[in-house]
């Protein structure tokens, strides 16, 4: 149905109401399939034995030209805030769930193509991707999982044999591009939009958001249930707990975590609206994303996000906690958790980002515990001088501490980092390397009074022969 008054580019946007989802297959020309990359850890999730690549039919499979056997494909709806500001429905409008796959271990992953063709969701857009956002996605989804982030994963990437228009430079001149379909692997690909659409529409539609959450609890936090299921078993001991509320808290600890986690490695999303916001903590939806290079808090590798820059490196926390107050709203409007209950839920995420970042840093460091002091001051000398910021930790790993070291001398390890060579700005990093490597014996010296490797003789530590805990993350 068409809402009057919806006059968006494109006219009116089809509303999809009282519906999680509509069946569509996939309708993108392919015209001769191949098989350009693909993840074998991602098949051994899904039992998928890698000889399977080389059959002749993959190509046609996965750019969803033939229909897996059993496949029922079908376009998830879902709104979202863009920006900050409520954009109503938005919905998948290039990928296409294939179905989903009960493994060996009993794990549920769904498959999902992207670029597959239009979908009831696609307003004016066309449905398709091309190779170069494809390989992006691709590549750093399957990077993530084994930077041991939280991510949705790739299995494949086929080229279409045809091409796509795109206005790359925006310079008037849209270009024809090879057209290309990844296949995405999650548990699940609800984000906080797929719970929002509901409760932004009508009191009938209201009821799906429980129907939704509650679905989405029973198949992927199914301890939830148990807690509830216990206290009905139980009315004497129950224990109070709201189900909803226990949901809401862990969506915000591992949205926490996540974050987290993208802060260490200087992960920069790029499009952080609630529609690309993961209930299960997942990072999701490779657009424009960046990995800083040069230490810019206001890093953001979105064109579009200039000059406000909403989502930039150092407002991602932030925005962790904006795009969780959206999903509590939706549940208070469905009467699910109340206000009191929504406020325990969102509080809860600034103290697991906490904990989670004070860790990961420290670690970064070499250290056990978190110095606050310690860690906003390299960030500012990180930032003031553009230091590369995931060589300049792993440079820290080369640290020979010693007590006596001379000014110079205390530089060197980094000396490959720090372009700014000005006296001042020597004088600011030789303060802090004397700070850091009091750290570090203070480190060295636990280790030894704890017994802790006997058998690692202190030169090796002080020689750089032995990592910290933590120095190899970025490796
Ligand atoms: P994104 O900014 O990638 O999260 O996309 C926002 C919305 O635009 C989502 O509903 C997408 O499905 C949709 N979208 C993005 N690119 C296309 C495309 N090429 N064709 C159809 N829909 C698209
Ligand atoms: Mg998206
Ligand atoms: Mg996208």
């Amino acid at each position: 149905r068409e809402l009057p008054g919806d006059t968006r580019e494109g006219g009116p946007v089809r509303q999809v109401l009282h519906a999680c989802y509509t069946k569509v297959s996939p309708s993108v020309e392919v015209t001769n399939p191949k098989l350009v990359s693909w993840s074998d850890s991602c098949a051994e999730l899904l039992d998928l034995d890698p000889s399977e690549f080389d059959r002749a039919d993959f190509a046609f499979l996965f750019s969803g030209a033939t229909l897996l056997k059993g496949s029922l494909p079908y376009a998830q709806c879902y709104g979202g805030h863009q920006f900050g500001y409520w954009a109503g429905q938005l919905g998948d409008g290039r990928a296409i769930t294939l179905g989903e796959l009960l493994n060996t271990k009993g794990e549920r992953w769904e498959l999902q193509l992207k670029g597959a063709g239009k979908t009831p969701y696609s307003r004016s857009a066309d449905g398709r991707a091309v190779l170069r956002s494809s390989i992006r996605e691709f590549l750093c989804s399957e990077a993530m999982h084994f930077l041991r982030i939280p991510t949705t994963r790739a299995l494949c990437l086929v080229t279409t044999g045809n091409s796509v228009v795109r206005d790359m430079f925006y310079d008037g001149n849209p270009k024809e591009e090879p057209g290309a379909v990844v296949c995405r692997v999650a548990q699940s690909f609800l984000r906080i939009g797929s719970f929002q659409i509901h409760a932004a529409r009508t009191k009938e539609d209201l009821m799906i958001v429980q129907t939704l959450v509650d679905y989405v609890i029973h198949y992927h936090f199914p301890h939830l249930n148990r807690i509830s299921e216990a206290d009905e078993a139980n009315s004497s001991t129950s224990s109070g707990k709201n189900k909803y509320l226990e949901w809401l808290i862990e969506v915000a600890e591992r949205t926490a975590v996540l974050i987290a986690k993208w802060q260490g490695v200087g992960f920069t999303h790029g499009v952080l609206n609630t529609d690309n916001m993961s209930v299960l903590g997942l990072t999701i939806d490779y657009g424009p994303f960046g990995f800083l290079d040069a230490f810019d808090p206001k890093y953001t590798p979105n064109t579009t996000d200039l000059p406000g820059r909403r989502y930039c490196f150092a407002n991602q926390p932030d925005i962790g906690l904006w795009n969780l107050m959206q999903l509590a709203t939706t549940l208070k409007e469905a009467n699910l958790i109340s206000e009191e209950e929504s406020e325990i839920g969102l509080n809860r995420y600034g103290e697991r980002f906490m904990e989670e970042y004070k860790q990961l840093m420290s670690r970064k460091l070499g250290l056990k515990e978190y110095n606050r002091d310690l860690i906003n001051k390299l960030l500012s000398n990180m930032a003031f001088d553009k230091v590369d910021y995931t060589n300049c930790f792993r440079a820290l790993g080369n640290v020979k501490s010693s007590s006596d070291a001379v000014d110079e001398d205390l530089l060197k390890p980094i000396k490959g980092v720090l372009l700014e060579t000005s006296k001042e700005r020597k004088k600011a990093w030789i303060d802090w390397m004397k700070l850091y490597t009091q750290q570090v014996i203070f480190l060295v010296c636990f280790y030894c009074i704890h017994n802790l490797s006997p058998l690692i003789p202190m030169r090796l530590l002080f020689e750089g022969h032995i990592s910290f805990p933590g120095f190899m993350m970025h490796v």
